[in-house]
C-alpha cells in the first residue's frame, strides 16, 4: 500500500514523494502504522517494487492484501497519475467504513463518486458481486479493472480461452456487444477483446486490440476502448466453427443422453440437416451458455416450424417459449456481475430482426410478425451445402444494412 499513518497520526502518501532520497530521510525519521488496523508497518524502498508500506508481521489486517504484487502497486500508481493528468483529484486506498471496503482509488467526476478496483489476483465472483452491491448502496459506482491479460491462452487464430475469473469482467455495450479489457502496467496498455462470440463454455472468438493508458480518459467508456470497426473475417471463422460444433456434438454428444440431440431426433430432424438459419452469429449470444445452434434450434422448433405463410407470431410468444426452455433446463443464461442490461431479450429481438431482413418473417405491427416465406429444410448433403452458402451471402448483405 502507498498510505500509512506516522507517529503523529498524520497520513503519509508515498505517491507525493518523487525522490528516493526524500523517502529514505522519511524512513529514518518516522515510524508508521496501518491506517486500518493500527499495527506497525514498514516503509520498503527496494530495487524492484515501487516504494510501499507492508505490515511487519503475518498480520490479520482485514483491509489490506498481504503481499501486494508489483503489478498491483504499479497499476495503482499509474491510475493515480493518469487521473491527476485529467485534472481529477483521486484519493488512494480510501477506506469506506459503512461498507468496510477499501477502494484502490476513489475519484469524483461530475459530482459522481467512482471507486476503481484493480484486480490481478483471483477472487471469487461472489466477492465481486458483494463489493459491487456495497458500493452501489453508498451511491458509488465501482469501476472494476482486470489485471494482466484478458485471456488465459490463445488457442488458435482469433480464439481465446478465458478463466471464470476473467469472464467475470466481461461487459456489454448495446452497440458494440460483449467486450473485455484488462490493464497491464508492464507496458501501460489496455488489452481489449471485442466482438466476443462463444464457441464453447470457456472459449471465445474475439478481436484483440491494445490502447495506451493515456489515449483514453476516465471513466473508460466502451466507445473509447473499442475504436475499431466490426471485422467480417470473424464471421467467416464463425461459420466454419459452426460446422465443427455439429460434428463434435455428434461424435461426443452421447445420443439420447444429450438434451439437444434428443430434441433434434424427437422432432424428426437430423443435426447435419438443420435449416441454415440455425446457428447465425449475433452480438448478444454470449449471454446464453448453450451454443447458438441450440437456442436457435429451439426458437425454430417452438415458434416457426409449424407456422404457415401468413400466420402470426408475437414477440411475447417468442419470449415465453424461451422462458419455458430455460425452466426445463434446456437453456441457461450466463451471469456476468458487471452487466445490468437484459441481453437475453435483446438477443431474441435481434435474431427476430435478422429473420425479417432475410425475408422469412414480416413485421406487421410493433413486435407482431407473420410468416412471409417458409424456411427450407435440407434433405441431403448437397442441399445443406447449397443452402448454407446462399444464406451466408444473404446474412452478410443483411448485416450491412444495420451495422
Ligand atoms: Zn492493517
Amino acid at each position: 500500500m502507498f498510505t500509512a499513518m506516522n507517529q503523529d497520526g498524520e497520513c503519509i502518501n508515498l505517491l507525493f514523494f518523487h525522490k528516493r532520497e526524500s523517502l529514505r530521510e522519511l524512513k529514518e525519521q518516522q515510524t508508521f502504522f496501518c491506517c486500518h488496523c493500527y499495527q506497525p508497518v514498514l516503509l520498503k524502498i527496494g530495487k524492484y517494487k515501487l516504494p510501499h508500506f507492508a505490515h511487519v508481521k503475518n498480520n490479520d489486517c482485514l483491509y489490506t492484501s498481504k503481499h501486494e504484487s508489483f503489478q498491483h502497486l504499479q497499476a495503482k500508481k499509474d491510475f493515480y497519475e493518469w487521473l491527476k493528468r485529467q485534472l481529477l483529484e483521486p484519493q488512494v486506498e480510501t477506506f469506506i467504513s459503512v461498507i468496510q471496503q477499501k477502494a484502490d482509488l476513489l475519484v469524483k467526476l461530475n459530482r459522481q463518486l467512482f471507486a476503481i478496483e484493480y484486480q490481478c489476483s483471483k477472487i471469487p465472483m461472489q466477492q465481486i458481486i458483494k463489493r459491487t452491491k456495497g458500493y452501489l448502496e453508498e451511491h458509488i459506482i465501482p469501476v472494476w479493472i482486470l489485471g494482466g491479460l484478458p485471456y488465459q491462452k490463445v488457442v488458435g487464430e482469433h480464439r481465446f480461452q478465458l478463466t471464470d475469473f476473467q469472464m467475470a469482467f466481461i461487459r456489454y455495450d448495446y452497440k458494440k456487444g460483449f467486450y473485455l479489457f484488462s490493464y497491464s502496467p508492464q507496458n501501460r496498455q489496455f488489452h481489449i477483446l471485442t466482438q466476443l462470440m462463444p464457441v464453447s463454455l470457456t472459449t471465445v472468438i474475439a478481436n484483440i486490440t491494445q490502447q495506451p493508458l493515456y489515449s483514453i480518459t476516465f471513466p473508460l467508456l466502451a466507445h473509447q476502448l473499442i475504436s475499431t470497426s466490426m471485422n467480417n473475417g470473424f464471421y467467416e471463422k464463425w461459420f466454419q466453427l459452426r460446422k465443427e460444433w455439429i460434428h463434435t456434438k455428434l461424435k461426443y454428444g452421447k445420443g439420447f443422453k444429450d438434451p439437444f440431440l434428443r430434441e433434434v431426433y424427437l422432432h424428426d430432424q437430423h443435426p447435419l440437416y438443420l435449416p441454415a438459419i440455425i446457428g447465425l452469429p449475433l452480438k448478444q449470444m454470449m449471454i446464453c451458455r448453450e451454443h447458438a445452434i441450440e437456442w436457435q434450434f429451439y426458437y425454430w422448433i417452438d415458434n416457426l416450424r409449424n407456422l404457415k405463410n401468413g400466420q402470426a407470431l408475437t414477440f411475447k410468444q417468442i419470449h415465453e417459449n424461451f422462458r419455458k426452455r430455460m425452466e426445463q433446463r434446456y437453456l441457461h443464461l450466463r451471469h456476468f456481475p458487471l452487466i445490468y442490461q437484459d441481453v437475453k431479450d435483446e438477443m431474441l429481438h435481434q435474431y427476430t430482426q435478422l429473420l425479417i431482413r432475410l425475408g422469412y418473417l414480416k413485421e406487421v405491427k410493433k413486435r407482431k410478425y407473420i410468416m412471409n416465406k417458409s424456411i427450407p429444410i435440407p434433405k441431403n448433403m448437397e442441399e445443406v451445402i447449397r443452402m448454407e452458402k446462399k444464406l451466408k451471402l444473404e446474412f452478410f448483405a443483411a448485416k450491412k444494412t444495420y451495422e
